[in-house]
């Protein structure tokens, strides 16, 4: 598992992987943060299919093709903004992360890259979202073994990179 799982930091748009995942809203018509990145660097075509999508759910994801990105494919998902912990925020962090693995394995993807999807502008507390982040992969590629070849974590900030990387050692310890 451990070679599967890579960490990283950098621009999630600079990427040569299969698909890259968009922490998107539930409109799908773009934002700030990574997902104006994303839409910046994939250019205005990837905006009209997203016109197509209808919106997606939070917790949910949808996939779109890449355009002018490395990545094939963009997986757009909607992280839940922050409440405090008692609005199911856990559970709908945890199927972004499902949702987008299971997506990318329906197109026959085999490697995926995931930005810090809701500890942004949607304010989830950074640790309790990465300790979400690696388990549900982690959890995944339990079940679905052999399914990935890679899956990225990428992370922005040099901060985010160090706090990212002392999780990860203190849960996945194999
Ligand atoms: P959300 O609304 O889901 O919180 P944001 O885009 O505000 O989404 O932030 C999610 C994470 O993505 C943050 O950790 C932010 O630093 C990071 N981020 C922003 N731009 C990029 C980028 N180009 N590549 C990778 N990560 C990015």
């Amino acid at each position: 598992m451990k070679n599967i799982i890579e960490v990283q930091k950098g621009d999630i748009t600079k990427l040569n992987v299969d698909s890259i995942v968009n922490a998107a809203n539930r409109t799908l018509l773009g934002g700030g943060g990574v997902d104006g990145a994303i839409h910046r660097a994939a250019g205005p075509l990837l905006l009209e299919e997203c016109k197509s999508l209808n919106g997606c759910e939070t917790g949910d994801a949808k996939i779109t093709k890449g355009y002018k990105l490395n990545a094939k494919y963009v997986i757009h998902t909607v992280g839940p903004v922050w409440r405090g912990g008692n609005a199911g925020e856990v559970e709908l962090l945890s199927s972004c992360y499902k949702r987008s693995l299971e997506i990318a394995s329906e197109n026959e993807l085999h490697s995926i890259a995931f930005p810090a999807i809701s500890t942004g502008i949607y304010g989830f507390p950074f640790e309790k979202a990465s300790k979400i982040a690696l388990e549900t992969v982690q959890n995944y590629l339990a079940e679905n073994p052999n399914r990935f070849q890679k899956i990225v974590f990428i992370l922005y900030s040099d901060d985010d990179y160090i706090r990212f990387n002392k999780i990860k050692e203190s849960i996945i310890n194999e």
